[in-house]
């Protein structure tokens, strides 16, 4: 694979672009693989990448019933954070975060991550006493963030409306390297260095069955025919509680819609990320100059990956209370997704009932921060057949042990 650079970047401008390869190959599937992941997102190509990187596993297919990328992967916000309360949280989405640091080196694949600051804002004595004592728990466990004042938070961010008819600002829990990526390209960069190690990336291949044998996994029936493997992660989001009835077991999980929307393009006017979880709302402001807004999730379990009007009308509402500047902007476009959430807001990394097949999911409204993290985290788990110390916390265990990890204050939002 040839590698991206301002040279090649000037080559190809002299020569009409007409020496760009393929981002990665198109593959069809062998008949067997020593790991299959089914699931193209970004947290099933990250395992991918990490079983090749750190674990020298190469022989893997990746298995994509739509386009890469497709699912919420690329349908998110794309906030980054990792000020979250409980330690077994804290240490994989600072892992993560602190990979997206290094990412467009590392895969050499610009992922524009962008570590402008993310700043949730408390705005209920109840909010306020959450945050300061996650600020608290996020200085024990090295993670960099701060709780600041009303004046702190005006300055950061000018637009913002303090005195808010029901909800003043009376502060913020702020993380200055928290941020965002554009989340295809980390989608996108995965995949070409997954290629570029040997890696299979198949599309339009969806499973519809998982076979076993014993009480072993034997592989897949596809679209495309069947495919063996030695080792199966089912790392597809949404779709969890579909493929481990496939497989024969349940999940704790509940799927379920989240939506967001895009502003029409207006110049700058706000350089950090805000979240306002009493008001149920988040934004930024996309480098083409839209706000990036979302809200909560549906109020029902479904599968339908659309907006809703009355969903839009709710978040933007919401929001204007603390920006009154939104009530002048023309909303572009709205999306959704499949998201699946679990009963303590966590995810679950974990073996299963069914010897050799792992599972990656339960990330719910907040899993694009967590993609290098839980990829590392998933490609050691399936290296080793038995969770390492970033997953150890998260199996499906906890839930028949009563062992939650609570996020609840961290993770309420959409984000
Ligand atoms: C509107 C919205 C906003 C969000 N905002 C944020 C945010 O700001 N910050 C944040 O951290 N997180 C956010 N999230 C959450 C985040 O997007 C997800 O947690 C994350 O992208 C999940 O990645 P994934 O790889 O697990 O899943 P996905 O990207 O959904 O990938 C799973 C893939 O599995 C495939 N699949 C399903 N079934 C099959 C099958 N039978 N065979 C083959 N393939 C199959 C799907 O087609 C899909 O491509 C948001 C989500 C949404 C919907």
């Amino acid at each position: 694979m040839k590698r991206y650079s301002a040279f090649a970047i000037a080559r190809e401008a002299l020569r009409h672009h007409s020496g760009w390869e393929r981002a990665w190959r198109k593959a069809t599937p062998k008949k067997k693989y020593d790991v299959v992941i089914v699931g193209a997102g970004g947290h099933g190509l990250a395992t991918a990448y990490y079983l090749g990187k750190n674990h020298g596993i190469r022989n893997v297919a990746i298995l994509e019933k739509g386009w890469l990328g497709g699912g919420n992967t690329g349908r998110n916000t794309t906030i980054i954070r990792s000020n979250y309360l409980q330690d077994p949280s804290a240490a994989i989405y600072e892992k993560a975060r602190s990979l997206y640091e290094t990412m467009s080196q590392d895969l050499n694949y610009n992922v524009m991550f962008s570590p402008r600051g993310v700043m949730m804002l408390a705005q209920t004595h109840h909010e306020v006493r959450g945050y300061e004592r996650t600020a608290h728990a996020n200085a024990l466990q090295g993670v960099d963030t701060q709780f600041i004042g009303p004046e702190k938070v005006k300055e950061l961010c000018p637009i913002i409306r303090l005195d808010g008819p029901r909800y003043p600002v009376l502060g913020a829990l702020w993380q200055p390297r928290g941020g965002t990526a554009r989340h295809d390209a980390v989608a996108w960069g995965y995949a070409r260095a997954c290629s570029d190690m040997g890696m299979d990336i198949i599309q339009q291949c969806e499973v519809t069955a998982v076979r076993s044998e014993a009480g072993k996994v034997r592989g897949v029936t596809t679209n495309k025919g069947e495919i063996d493997c030695d080792k199966l992660a089912i790392v597809v989001a949404g779709h969890s509680g579909v493929l481990a009835q496939m497989a024969g077991f349940r999940l704790p999980i509940e799927s379920v819609a989240l939506q967001a929307l895009v502003s029409e393009p207006i110049k700058p006017i706000m350089d950090v990320v805000i979240m306002a979880n009493t008001v149920h709302g988040y934004m930024s402001q996309s480098d083409k100059g839209e706000m990036v807004i979302g809200g909560g999730t549906d109020g029902y379990n479904n599968y339908t990956q659309r907006g809703s009007f009355h969903h839009v009308e709710e978040t933007v509402r919401a929001l204007i209370e603390t920006f009154p500047m939104l009530s002048r902007l023309k909303m572009l476009r709205q999306w959704g997704g499949i998201v699946d959430v679990t009963g303590d807001r966590s995810p679950i990394l974990s073996r299963t009932p069914l010897a050799g097949c792992f599972v990656n999911c339960g990330w719910g409204t907040g899993g694009f921060k967590a993609i290098p993290g839980s990829g590392w985290a998933t490609a050691e788990m399936i290296a080793r057949g038995e969770p390492g110390p970033l997953a150890s916390a998260f199996g499906l265990d906890r839930f028949r042990e009563g062992r939650f990890i609570d996020e609840s204050v961290a993770a309420g939002v959409a984000h």
